[in-house]
């Protein structure tokens, strides 16, 4: 932060508390004199701000927001090789690096599930029809009925770990997601299904993210998608790419729509 913007980040700090209940820890500041720039830049107190009223948008309003995620206050720490980090009330971005609007909603959808028990990721799980069983995970990688290695993912196409129980977890996920690889589970098909379907043609800052995940199914095997991924996208499709390439027709967007309506009995 520069010390010029600093009038600018106490107003923006101050409204995130009073319109989303969202506490960002401020790291900059002056301290005897000296300016102390921390870690946040002002073009990222935007990014989260414009994140969040689309997420609360998507919820019916920052009211709704604010009762979803019970408050939390956001930091940029030491997080390790992750961009972000969630438990209920409390998000992490990584100060290594800055983070993009996917990831703000990503974490903000991980402390709204946390601040449910992670219950919301179990409705989603059954509401797609998946299931997690570790033991018919290992069982399916003994066998080499997996696309991934015994223990681990392999770095070459078509070996990611994307089908069903392949992968760490061993989660089992039901309909179509927009992706899957080794560390997929319930908990990140949540997130990833929040920022999905409020993303998907929606024309805003998630919405060439949410196609070019969709998208990437149209490519030819090996080809790199725009995460600069290359795969076996054609091996693929019939797993992840909905139908008519229209994300609405998944279970995961249908789910997501009644949740923030209020129509998924979350007690
Ligand atoms: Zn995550």
């Amino acid at each position: 932060m520069e010390r010029s913007d600093y009038q600018y980040a106490q107003v923006k700090v101050e409204q995130l508390k009073a319109d989303y209940q969202v506490e960002v820890v401020a790291d900059w500041g002056d301290s005897e004199g000296e300016w102390k720039p921390g870690t946040w830049t002002k073009a990222e107190l935007d990014r989260l701000h414009k994140a969040l009223v689309l997420m609360s948008d998507a919820m019916g309003g920052n009211g709704n927001f604010g009762q979803n995620l019970g408050g939390v206050k956001v930091r940029k720490a030491n997080i390790g090789t992750h961009g972000g980090e969630a438990l209920a009330h409390q998000v992490s971005f990584s100060e290594k690096g800055s983070f993009s609007s996917w990831t703000v909603v990503h974490e903000f959808a991980h402390a709204w599930d946390a601040n449910h028990h992670w219950k919301l990721a179990r409705l989603l799980e059954k509401y797609t029809g998946g299931f997690t069983s570790p033991p018919l995970s290992l069982i399916r990688r003994f066998v080499r009925l997996s696309d991934s290695g015994l223990l681990s993912p392999e770095k070459k196409p078509g070996r990611y770990g994307r089908w069903p129980g392949c992968n760490r977890a061993g989660y089992f996920y039901g309909d179509k997601p927009s992706g899957s690889n080794w560390s997929f589970n319930r908990l990140e098909d949540f997130a990833e299904s929040v920022a999905m379907y409020i993303g998907w043609e929606k024309g805003n800052d998630l919405s060439d993210h949410a196609r070019n995940r969709i998208i990437r199914y149209r490519l030819k095997n090996g080809d790199k998608d725009f995460f600069n991924v290359s795969d076996n996208w054609m091996d693929y499709a019939k797993r992840f790419y909905p139908d008519e390439g229209d994300y609405t027709r998944t279970k995961r967007w249908q789910f997501m729509h009644n949740l923030v309506h209020g129509k998924m009995n979350i007690t």
